[in-house]
């Protein structure tokens, strides 16, 4: 199926149905649809579908790729992030997904300091441990938390991950409810600034066990707008 507002659709049948078998109010889980590596024609296409969010993952495409958007759009920015590169999304994304150390954060709030303006942020945690992810480790999320909350030109929202790759979901849902118990236990801190609302989880592959474990912002790319040739 290749007809991307059929396939919104079809997401948002499947969002359902995973709400309902896990007793959740659908309306707590949002889509965004990534469209990293897809033409501006495409991400136009999918908003008169009415889909608003949209994630992307590269920082010189989306500085490229966003001027021709026609459409008003909320992009949020989901990829790896170098810190000499903020500056490129700074007033042009309303949420950082990626954020995973204090660095980052100090930047972002410098540049979004410039405008006046705040931003919501995600911390990222590597569920997984693996080395070759970015992601804060489980460990030293309180630190991070903590550490982040004080800087004033960004809020925390909550957490995201991007767990070890399955083509069985059922081998991704312990990585999901890592993420969620994590989010419970610093919500349970009751840090001044610190919200534990948004739990970004979930792709193409396996948004609803993610859906099911909790997730509020699940991104979706390919199920969307069809398989990617790869960026190299
Ligand atoms: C590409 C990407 C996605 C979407 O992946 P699909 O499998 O195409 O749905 C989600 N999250 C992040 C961080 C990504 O980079």
């Amino acid at each position: 199926m290749n007809d991307i507002a059929t396939n919104i659709a079809q997401i948002h049948d499947r969002i359902g149905r995973a709400c309902q078998k896990s007793g959740r109010n659908p309306e707590e889980v949002k889509l965004i649809a990534v469209s990293k590596i897809k033409p501006a024609e495409q991400i136009e296409e999918a908003f008169h579908a009415g889909q608003i969010l949209f994630g992307e993952s590269y920082v010189q495409e989306f500085r490229d790729k966003e001027p021709l958007v026609e459409t008003p759009v909320e992009w949020h920015f989901i990829g790896g992030l170098q810190s000499n590169k903020v500056k490129y999304l700074r007033g042009k994304v309303v949420m950082i997904h990626s954020v995973d150390r204090l660095s980052l954060a100090e930047e972002i709030d410098r540049q979004w300091g410039k405008i006046d303006g705040a931003i919501e942020i995600l911390l990222q945690v590597n569920v997984g441990d693996e080395a070759s992810k970015s992601g804060c480790p489980p460990e030293d999320l309180e630190n991070l938390v903590r550490s982040v909350a004080p800087l004033t030109n960004l809020r925390i929202k909550g957490l995201m991950c991007l767990p070890p790759h399955s083509d069985d979901p059922e081998q991704v849902r312990p990585f999901f409810k890592q993420l969620r118990e994590l989010s419970e236990q610093i919500d349970r801190l009751q840090l001044p600034g610190v919200e534990m609302h948004e739990l970004s989880m979930g792709m193409s592959g396996d948004f609803e066990v993610a859906v099911e474990e909790g997730a509020t912002l699940v991104r979706v790319g390919t199920a969307i707008f069809g398989a990617r040739i790869k960026k190299v």
